[in-house]
Parts: structure tokens; sequence; C-alpha cells
């Protein structure tokens, strides 16, 4: 029995922190941006090459190399803005400002058009997405998976060999590796991940050789946590 792929993705990397926006296109030609954080043109470009039309921007969280351009692809486009969750408010009111503070005048700050919450659907043109709400990095981060497809798109809570920063305003290091344990690691060893910056990888990838959230060291599913090591782990964490 043959199936045809529910949809395709193409990763187009945007800003100076090389963030991962997604598009995913439907058979039909419709398609969803996932976190265009800037460099509108580029993410236009890679749409019309894929013959996509973008009908849903979707955001995991507020930060300004996420949700930057979001606006602006919303004037291009007509689509609207889902997610995050409402506790990012703060975040997407604070873009403009954000990027000038590493000296660049672009983004702009971002009014979704519908909040998410936790166990939320999102629907492209027939194929269904689902919500978790995934606080730690951002109190109102959110990552958005296809279950048949076994694909995660999961911005800033988990990278391949490391996991997002907790040292912003609101951010909390427990709260994040609750997350990954209790809203990740349930959805299976054999999903996929896109994450906000870096390559992708698998759930049962990073419970393997994570050093912040591998089981030994989180002690999940009954693995025994190993002693403390003796030096922090090390790994890129992305803003
Ligand atoms: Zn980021
Ligand atoms: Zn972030």
């Amino acid at each position: 029995m043959s199936e045809t792929p529910p949809f395709a993705v193409q990763i187009v990397p945007v800003t100076p922190f090389q963030q991962n926006c997604s598009l995913i296109r439907a058979p039909s030609g419709k398609a969803a941006v996932v976190d265009p954080g800037g460099e509108p043109d580029k993410i236009m470009a890679a749409a019309k090459k894929m013959d996509a039309d973008i009908i849903k921007i979707w955001l995991t969280h507020g930060h300004l190399d996420h949700a930057g351009a979001a606006e602006e692809i919303k004037r291009r486009t007509g689509a609207p803005i889902e997610g995050p969750h409402k506790e990012e408010t703060f975040w997407l009111n604070q873009i403009r400002e954000s990027w000038r503070k590493f000296g660049i005048e672009d983004g702009e700050d971002c009014t979704p058009d519908r909040w998410l919450e936790d166990g939320d659907t999102l629907d492209l043109d027939g194929v269904e997405f689902k919500v978790a709400h995934t606080p730690g990095h951002t109190p109102g981060h959110v990552i958005i998976y296809n279950e048949a497809a076994r694909l995660a798109f999961v911005g800033d809570v988990l990278f391949a060999g490391s996991i997002g920063r907790t040292d912003f305003p609101r951010g909390d290091h427990q709260t994040l590796i609750a997350s990954i344990t209790g809203k990740l690691w349930p959805l299976g060893d054999d999903m996929r991940f896109v994450p906000g910056h870096g390559p992708m990888s698998t759930f049962g990838r990073e419970r393997q050789a994570n050093p912040f959230v591998a089981d030994s060291v989180t002690g999940y599913a009954g693995v025994k946590a190993s002693a403390a090591p003796s030096a922090p782990p090390t790994g890129k964490r992305w803003m």
C-alpha cells in the first residue's frame, strides 16, 4: 500500500540567528509557514519555488528571530497568524526593540489572530497538526506536530544536543525540562523534529545522547539518573 506523504517541508534559515523557518506544503499547494522570523523576501521566494500558497502563519514563541516577519508575511499573503500561547504577549510586543538591541533596524511587533492552548488543533487545508504548550524557554512557547508524519516543530525547546536558553525573564530551567519529558518524549522516540536552530534530530536520539535531557540525566522512564557530571553540559543554547 502506497500513501502520498501528507505534506512536504522545506527549511529556510532566516535572520543572523539562522532560525529554521519552515514551509509546510499540503498536496493541494496550500502551505503554512512556521516561525517567519525575518527575511520575508527569502521566505516568499522559497514558497514560490515550491509552488506553495501560504494560507497559515504559525508561531512557536514570541522571540524576535521567530516572529519578526509574521506581520509582513500576513500583509503579503492575507494568512492569519496562529500562535503562540497568550503568555508570549510581552515578547511579541518587544520584537522591534529587541532587534534594536542587536543594532538591527528590522522586525515588527506582532499581534496574533488566534492564541493557542495545549491540545489545540491546527488545520492546513485538511491536514491536521496538534499543539502542545511547552513553557520554560519562554512562558507561552508551543510545539506543533503531526503524529501520522512523525514530525514536530519544536522551536527553541529542544535542539540536537542542546536545549533552549532559560536565562530570559520568565524562563525557567526545571519548567523546560518538565516540558521536554512531559510533552515531547511521550510522542515517541521515532518523532523527528525541526528545532529552531541547527540540524534535525529525533526524540529517541536526544533521550540517549543530549547532555541536558538524556534519560541518564533526567531519570526519565525509570532510568537511574547518573551522578551529576563533574562539568556542566556544554552545547550551543540559542535565543
Ligand atoms: Zn530562536
Ligand atoms: Zn527563542
